[in-house]
C-alpha cells in the first residue's frame, strides 16, 4: 500500500509521537496547565507555552496571539462565526469563495440563516481569486473576508498578502484557512497583514484533534467565543488545554519549519516524475496550478473513465477521489466544478498528495498502476468492431455516470448466441454486465414479447451483485441498452 493522501492527513512523525508519549507519562507535567500554584501545573503550562512559540514561529505570528483549538475546523468556525457575530451590529456582510473548505462554507451558510449576507467569489480559470474581484465584492457593511491559503483539492495557493491588502484598504478583517499550507510552504501571516489564520497539526505530521487560530490584536475585541467555561485562551476557547497534543503539535511545527524546504524539494520531484510518467496518456486534465501550488499535491481528471471504477482499480494506492465524489450524495466536487471542470470529468478525479519520506520510486509505481487502471477501464468502454451479425443498443451517458453499449448475436433458432457489453460505469454495474454476458447466451431473445424471464430484471441483478438501492437507476440503464439491442435484432429480421 502506497500512502498518497497526505492532504487528508499525514502520519504522525515518530519524533512527534515520542514527544507526546513523554508529555503523557512525565510526572512533572501531569498537572492542569491552569494550576499555577504547584510545579506539575507550571510544568504543563511551560510545555504549552513552548509549543505555542513553535507553532507561532512556523506561521510568522507573535506567540501571544495564537490560541489552541481542536483543529482547523474549529478554528475556521471560531474565526467566521465569532467575528461575524461579534461585528453584527456594524454590518452583516461577508465575502468568501466557492472553493473553500466545508468548515468555512458551512459556517457561512449558518450565518445566512442568522441574517447575514454572503458574497461567493468565483475563482479564475487557474483557481486563484483576483484581488480586483475581491475589491469589487466589498461593501460598506462587509465585516470579514475568508479566503483559504492553499486549496485541499487542487493545491492552488492564493496570494493572501494581496487579498489581505485589499481588505486593509477598506478596514475589513481577513481570515485565511492555512491548514494545507502551514508546514508545506513558507507562511508569514503577520507580515502579510492577515488578521485570522487557521492551522491543523495533523496536516503537518502532528496528531489529529489539535489546531490553532491566529487572532491579530486588532480583531480580538470583536471575536465572540463559541464555547464558555474556565476562561482559558483569553476566554476565546475555554477548556483544559491538552498538554500532550499541544506538545506534539509544537514539535511537529518546529520540525516542519526546519525541514519544509527539504520536504518540498522531494515532494516536487515526486510530482514531476509522476506527471512525466503519465505524460503520454491521452485525455488527462491536470487541475493544479503550474506555479502557485503546494509542492506535493496533484489533481488529475481522467476522461472516458468512471470515477468509482477508477478508484476500485487502484486498491494498492491510498488516495482520494479529490473529494470528487462526495460519496454520500454522489455529487461531483464543487471545487472542481467552480474551476470549470465538466461534471463527467470532475467525477473521475484523483488527488495524489506525496509526503515526507516518499521517493521517486513511489511516484513511478503509482503512475504505472494508474496508467494500467485507465487502460483497463477504457478498453472495457471501447466500441468493439462489429460486423452486420451484431446488433447494438446504447443507453445512458457519461454525464449520468453510466453509459452502456449492449451487442447481441442471435442464431437462426432465435436464441442469443453471444452477448457483449462495453461499459462506462461503476463496479457494481460492471459486475452486472459480466453476469449478463454469461447468463444470456442460450436463452431466447424474448418470451411473450418481453426479455426472457430467466435473465431476471434490474432489481434482481442489483441484489445479486450486492449493489445498494440507490444504484438501481444504473441497472435500469443496462436494461434499456439490452432492450434496444433486442429491438435492433427484431427490426433487422423484419427488414430482411
Ligand atoms: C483538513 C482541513 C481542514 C480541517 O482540519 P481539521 O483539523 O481536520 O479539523 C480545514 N481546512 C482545510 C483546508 C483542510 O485541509
Amino acid at each position: 500500500m502506497i500512502y498518497l493522501d497526505h492532504a487528508a492527513s499525514t502520519p504522525v512523525d515518530p519524533r512527534v509521537a515520542a514527544r507526546m508519549h513523554a508529555a503523557l507519562v512525565d510526572p512533572l507535567a501531569h498537572g492542569n496547565p491552569a494550576s499555577s500554584t504547584h510545579a506539575p501545573g507550571r510544568a504543563a503550562a511551560a510545555a504549552i507555552e513552548a509549543a505555542r512559540a513553535q507553532v507561532a514561529s512556523l506561521i510568522g505570528v507573535p506567540a501571544e496571539d495564537l490560541l489552541f483549538t481542536s483543529g482547523a475546523t474549529e478554528s475556521d468556525n471560531l474565526a467566521v462565526l465569532g467575528l461575524a457575530r461579534g461585528r453584527g451590529d456594524f454590518g452583516r456582510h461577508l465575502v468568501t469563495s466557492r472553493t473553500e473548505h466545508k468548515a468555512v462554507l458551512d459556517a457561512c451558510k449558518r450565518l445566512v440563516k442568522e441574517g447575514h449576507a454572503v458574497t461567493w467569489l468565483e475563482p479564475e480559470a487557474d483557481g486563484r481569486i483576483a484581488p480586483d474581484a475581491l475589491r469589487a465584492a466589498l461593501r460598506a457593511d462587509t465585516q470579514l473576508v475568508s479566503i483559504m491559503h492553499a486549496n485541499n483539492e487542487t493545491g492552488v495557493v492564493q496570494d493572501v498578502a494581496a487579498l489581505a491588502a485589499v481588505c486593509r484598504e477598506r478596514d475589513v478583517f481577513f481570515h485565511t484557512d492555512a491548514a494545507q499550507s502551514a508546514g508545506k510552504i513558507p507562511t508569514h501571516f503577520l507580515r502579510d497583514g492577515i488578521d485570522l489564520a487557521s492551522v491543523s497539526a495533523h496536516k503537518m505530521y502532528g496528531p489529529k484533534g489539535i489546531g490553532a487560530l491566529y487572532v491579530a490584536p486588532r480583531v480580538r475585541p470583536w471575536l465572540l467565543p463559541l464555547a464558555f467555561g474556565g476562561g482559558q485562551e483569553r476566554g476565546l476557547r475555554p477548556g483544559t488545554l491538552a498538554t500532550h497534543q499541544i506538545a506534539g503539535f509544537g514539535l511537529a511545527a518546529s520540525l516542519a519549519a526546519r525541514e519544509q524546504q527539504h520536504d518540498a524539494d522531494i515532494a516536487a520531484t515526486c510530482v514531476r516524475d509522476f506527471r512525466a510518467a503519465l505524460a503520454a496518456v491521452p485525455g488527462l486534465r491536470w487541475n493544479d496550478h503550474p506555479t502557485a501550488r503546494l509542492p506535493g499535491l496533484v489533481s488529475l481528471s481522467v476522461s472516458d473513465v468512471e470515477g468509482e471504477s477508477l478508484l476500485a482499480q487502484l486498491p494498492e494506492l491510498a488516495l482520494s477521489s479529490g473529494a470528487a465524489c462526495d460519496s454520500s450524495r454522489g455529487e461531483p466536487s464543487y471545487v472542481l466544478r467552480a474551476l470549470g471542470v465538466p461534471a463527467e470529468l470532475a467525477q473521475s478525479t484523483l488527488r495524489i498528495s506525496f509526503g515526507r519520506g516518499q521517493t521517486s520510486k513511489d511516484a513511478a509505481i503509482a503512475a504505472a498502476m494508474i496508467r494500467e487502471a485507465i487502460d483497463t477501464l477504457r478498453a472495457r468502454y471501447a466500441d468493439p468492431s462489429a460486423d452486420a451479425t451484431w446488433h447494438t443498443g446504447v443507453a445512458g451517458s457519461q454525464r449520468i455516470g453510466t453509459h452502456v453499449r449492449c451487442q447481441l448475436r442471435v442464431g437462426g433458432d432465435g436464441r442469443v448466441q453471444k452477448v457483449r457489453f462495453s461499459l462506462y460505469g461503476c463496479p457494481h454495474t460492471q459486475a452486472v454486465v459480466t453476469l449478463l454476458e454469461a447468463r444470456w447466451p442460450g436463452l431466447g431473445l424474448v418470451a411473450d414479447g418481453r426479455p426472457d424471464p430467466a435473465l431476471g430484471a434490474a432489481a434482481d441483478w442489483a441484489r445479486e451483485v450486492g449493489a445498494p438501492v440507490e444504484k438501481l437507476g444504473r441497472m435500469l440503464v443496462v436494461e434499456d441498452a439490452m432492450r434496444l439491442a433486442t429491438l435492433a435484432v427484431i427490426d433487422a429480421a423484419r427488414g430482411s
